[in-house]
């Protein structure tokens, strides 16, 4: 079962901290409410414990996502661009 993380919508929420994680069946309808006290939350979209596919990034892809590129200038020698 994949791992979901919530956060609520407004304020916090003093049972699960504002921000819970649950474990859920893939085909559970979209939890709209915190099971604890009620209030609406919304599902964090993360990468954890969610199965990635490894694509190619382009560089531009990469430094628009903001990482820093490392261009290979010579074997075992990286540049920062
Ligand atoms: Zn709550």
């Amino acid at each position: 079962m994949p791992l979901y993380e919530y956060e609520v919508c407004d304020g916090d929420c003093a049972i699960c901290g504002g921000k819970f994680t649950l474990r859920r069946p893939v085909d559970a309808p979209e939890l709209t409410r915190c099971p604890a006290c009620k209030k609406p939350v919304r599902k964090i979209i993360s990468s954890f414990n969610t199965p990635t596919k490894l694509k190619p990034l382009s560089i531009s892809d990469a430094k628009q996502a903001g990482f820093t590129v490392l261009k290979r200038v010579s074997k075992g020698e990286y540049e920062r661009q």
